[in-house]
């Protein structure tokens, strides 16, 4: 089977072409800058350079056909027709409390993703689209919804409750949903792999560190707690986001710097986090490189990022009452052999320590804990793809054309 992995944002398209027979990556690219001047497409068919095609692309409709253009090109196209696309997996980012599993997209669960537009408006939109599109070009084809959210709805009451009044959760649904779902799913099962076991056997926490970052708390295989919460704002200080914060500073900003609503937003979601504490970028290797030149806000900035990282490890060692596995992943989790360190460093007393050897090689899922550690640490590469291909192979198996 050939599964069509589609991930829609507002103004962007990623996709990978991927072959369930060995799960192999046929083709994959990106779509940049739809409904805006130089708009184009980079598509990289396996073991072949990137084409870039540039183009007017004003709706996502254009860009899917472009896309399937591109994936059936005589030149640098990887499969004869459109027919060679046996089901479609789309990314969608909020399923609100509705959908705890990946599933079939029909009328009724369209509708149900377009209701998780109210709590997700800038995330859902661009995915329904994505869905609306499919659906006209590729009419017969099955297609399947794998949401960010869905592997965080084993989370109890207890963790996904805010301190607000009860009202606010029947009325508006406010309570902690999570991201990252897919990711944390897929690297806790790789370490439990690793490790010669079940997740169903094992309390992990995994580290998803990129531009946005979050912390789940797994215990035997269900997701217990995560940092993210009705947003991806919460949590950890992460690129561009503030993370948490006392939310009293909102009706102060507004007042003092009368501010709109979403102007504060916008504060607290793109000038935050490590670049509004730095000064200097919302990416961690400018923020290394100038702390190693001796700049100070840089350097604060690290030290804040990897203090909350511990605190969270903390904390859901304390939710598990205990833990056996730490997994890094994502840009940061997955390339920073300095910030693991310091992450790491001072969390001896839970029985394990990073072996600097192993944590300085590049690229490769590994353990990175010294020798007989009683909590093992991993780097895992995350593939969100990969599981957004694999749950559509999986529900769809039964119902297209093989
Ligand atoms: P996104 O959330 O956009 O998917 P990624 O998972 O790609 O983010 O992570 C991007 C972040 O990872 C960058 O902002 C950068 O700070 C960090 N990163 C990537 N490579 C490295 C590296 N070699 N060293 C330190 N940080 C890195």
């Amino acid at each position: 089977m050939v599964v069509f992995v589609v991930n829609c944002g507002s103004s962007s398209i990623k996709y990978q072409l991927i072959n369930m027979e060995g799960e192999i990556v046929m083709a994959k690219g990106l779509i940049e800058r739809i409904g805006m001047e130089g708009s184009l497409l980079k598509h990289t068919p396996a073991g072949k350079d990137t084409v870039t095609v540039e183009a007017d692309i004003p709706d996502h409709k254009v860009g899917i056909q472009m896309v399937i253009e591109a994936l059936t090109n005589s030149e640098y196209g990887v499969i004869g027709s459109m027919k060679g696309i046996d089901a479609v997996g789309h990314r969608i980012v909020h399923g609100g409390e509705r959908f705890t599993d990946s599933v079939l997209i029909t009328s009724d669960v369209l509708k149900g993703i377009e209701a998780c537009s109210e709590i997700a408006p800038l995330h859902n939109p661009p995915n329904v689209l994505g869905i609306r599109a499919c659906t006209e070009l590729m009419q017969d084809v099955p297609q399947v919804a794998v949401f960010d959210t869905a592997f965080h709805q084993t989370i109890p009451r207890v963790a996904f409750l805010y301190g607000l009044p009860y009202e606010s959760y029947v009325k508006y649904g406010l309570r902690r949903y999570g991201f990252h779902g897919t990711s944390h799913k897929y690297v806790a099962q790789k370490a439990a792999e690793m490790m010669g076991e079940h997740t169903s056997d094992l309390r992990i926490i995994t580290c998803h560190l990129g531009n946005g970052a979050s912390i789940t708390a797994i215990k035997y295989g269900k997701s217990v707690d995560t940092s993210m919460g009705y947003t991806p704002l919460e949590g950890l200080i992460m690129g561009t986001r503030s993370g948490e914060i006392d939310p009293a500073i909102i009706p102060f900003l507004m007042e003092k710097e009368n501010m709109t609503a979403q102007e504060v937003d916008n504060y607290l979601n793109k000038q935050s986090g490590i670049l509004g504490i730095s000064g200097v970028s919302s990416d961690f290797r400018d923020l290394e490189e100038a702390a190693n030149s001796g700049d100070e806000r840089s350097q604060l900035a690290i030290d804040i990022f990897a203090y909350k990282v511990k605190k969270y490890i903390g904390s859901y060692v304390a939710a598990m009452g205990g833990v056996d596995a730490i997994v890094f992943t994502a840009g940061l989790g997955e390339n920073s052999p300095f910030m693991r360190d310091k992450i790491c460093n001072g969390l001896e007393y839970l029985g394990t320590r990073i072996d600097p050897v192993l944590n300085a090689v590049r690229r490769k899922a590994r353990e990175i804990s010294i020798r007989r550690a009683r909590v093992k640490i991993f780097v895992i590469p995350t593939n969100e793809e990969l599981v957004i291909a694999q749950d559509t192979y999986r529900i769809c198996r039964g119902i297209t054309k093989l």
